[in-house]
C-alpha cells in the first residue's frame, strides 16, 4: 500500500485492529533506510554492506511514534480520556503529541533533570501535564503503573501491549526496503522493547511466507545501565545516552529471547564508545542522530574488531531518534572554537588560513 497511509493502514492485516478500530496517526513510519557510503571504509571493512534505518525521521523524531499510533488509537477506541507514561523524553513527546491529536488529556511524569531539552520542549508545547520527579526513569514508571491503576487512566509505556505491535512493523519496512533479510540487525537498548518488537516482527515475516530468514540480533546496552548484561538490575543507571539510562528493563526477558532465538547477543558500549560513534555519524554520514541511538554503530565497530561479525556482512543499524533533540552534547563533546571573529574582510580570511 502507498507509504502516505497511515502505518496503521499500511500493515492493518498484522496488527490488532478491526475495521472500527478510529485511526490516529501523524504520519508515522515509512522512514528512510539509507545507506552507509564513508562509514565502512573508515571501519577497514569496504565489502561492508551497511545500512542505517533512520528512525529520527518520524514525526515526533524516534521510533516510539510507530507504537504510540497503535497504543492512543486503541486507547481510544476504548473509551479511554486520559493516558499517562514515565519517559527518559522520547516516548513523553509521542505520548503528548499522538494524545493532542485524538483529544486526550496526557499525563507525564520525568526524571527530573535527565530529559533532554528537545524532548521536554515538545510534551511542553503538545500540551502534557508535565511532572518531573526527583527519581530515575524506573522509579517513575513503577508510579505510572501504580497511577494507571489506581485512577483508570491507560498507560502507554512499552509495557502497553500496543506498543510493541506497532514497533515491530519497522522490522516489515527493513525488508522491503532491503527487498530482503539484513545478516545483523543492531540496536540499542533501553527498556528493551525495541529489540523485542522487531525480533515479532521478523519471525512474523517468515511464518507468513514474507522472509525466508531472519536477521541475528545485536542489542546494546550503556555500559553504566547495563542491567541485562550483568544480570541484575541497576539501581542507579549512569550513561550520557539519557534514552536507554534505564536500570531494571521492562522487556527484558523478550530480550533475552530475541538474541538467543536469532543467534544473537545483548552486549554493552562505554559512553566514550557511544560518543565516537554519534560524531563518525555525524561526521562520515551527514546523519545527526542521538548519543542513545550511536549505541548501535559502538557496537558495530566493537564486534567487527572482534570478529563476530563479519566484514562482508549486510547490516542494518537502527538509529532510534533525531539529534536535534538532545542539542547539549554536541556542545558538550566537542572543543570548537566560537568567539566572533571582527566584521573585517581581512581578519576573516586570516582565520580562515587564506
Ligand atoms: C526509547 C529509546 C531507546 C530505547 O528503546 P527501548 O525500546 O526502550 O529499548 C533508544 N533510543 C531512543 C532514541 C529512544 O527514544
Amino acid at each position: 500500500m502507498h507509504s502516505q497511509y497511515p502505518l496503521i493502514e499500511r500493515y492493518r492485516d498484522f496488527l490488532p485492529v478491526s475495521a472500527t478500530t478510529p485511526i490516529i496517526s501523524l504520519g508515522e513510519g515509512n522512514t528512510p533506510l539509507i545507506r552507509a557510503s564513508n562509514l565502512h571504509h573508515f571501519l577497514g571493512a569496504p565489502s561492508l554492506k551497511l545500512y542505517l534505518k533512520l528512525e529520527g525521521l518520524n514525526p515526533t523524531g524516534s521510533f516510539k511514534d510507530r507504537g504510540m499510533t497503535l497504543a492512543i488509537s486503541k486507547a481510544v477506541e476504548s473509551g479511554a480520556k486520559a493516558v499517562i507514561c514515565a519517559s527518559t523524553g522520547n516516548t513523553s513527546a509521542s505520548a503528548a503529541a499522538f494524545a493532542t491529536k485524538a483529544g486526550l488529556t496526557c499525563y507525564v511524569l520525568l526524571p527530573h533533570g535527565h530529559v533532554a531539552l528537545g524532548k521536554l520542549a515538545q510534551a511542553i508545547l503538545y500540551g502534557a501535564r508535565i511532572i518531573p520527579i526527583k527519581g530515575n526513569f524506573d522509579q517513575a514508571l513503577e508510579f505510572v503503573r501504580n497511577l494507571a491503576d489506581q485512577c483508570h487512566i491507560t498507560i502507554v509505556n512499552s509495557v502497553n501491549p500496543y506498543r510493541l505491535e506497532g514497533q515491530k512493523t519497522a522490522a516489515f519496512e527493513v525488508v522491503e526496503q532491503l527487498e530482503g533479510v539484513p545478516d545483523y540487525l543492531l540496536i540499542p537498548v533501553g527498556n528493551a522493547g525495541n529489540i523485542s518488537a522487531y525480533w515479532r516482527g521478523f519471525k512474523l515475516l517468515r511464518k507468513t511466507g514474507g522472509a525466508n530468514a531472519t536477521p541475528h540480533m545485536f542489542g546494546f546496552e550503556a555500559q553504566g545501565a547495563a542491567a541485562i548484561v550483568r544480570g541484575q538490575p541497576i539501581a542507579n543507571p549512569e550513561t550520557i545516552a539519557t534514552a536507554i539510562r534505564i536500570g531494571n528493563p521492562a522487556s527484558w526477558q523478550e530480550a533475552i529471547k530475541a538474541a538467543s532465538e536469532s543467534d544473537g547477543q545483548i552486549d554493552s558500549v562505554t559512553d566514550d564508545q557511544i560518543i565516537e560513534a554519534y560524531k563518525l555519524l555525524a561526521k562520515l554520514e551527514g546523519i545527526f542522530c542521538e548519543p542513545s541511538s550511536a549505541a548501535c554503530l559502538a557496537g558495530l565497530i566493537k564486534h567487527l574488531s572482534m570478529g563476530t561479525i563479519a566484514k562482508d556482512a549486510t547490516v542494518v543499524c537502527v538509529l532510534t531518534g533525531n539529534g536535534l533533540k538532545d542539542p547539549d552534547t554536541p556542545l558538550k563533546v566537542s572543543n570548537v572554537d566560537l568567539a566572533p571573529v571582527e566584521a573585517d574582510l581581512q581578519k576573516l580570511k586570516t582565520v580562515m588560513g587564506f
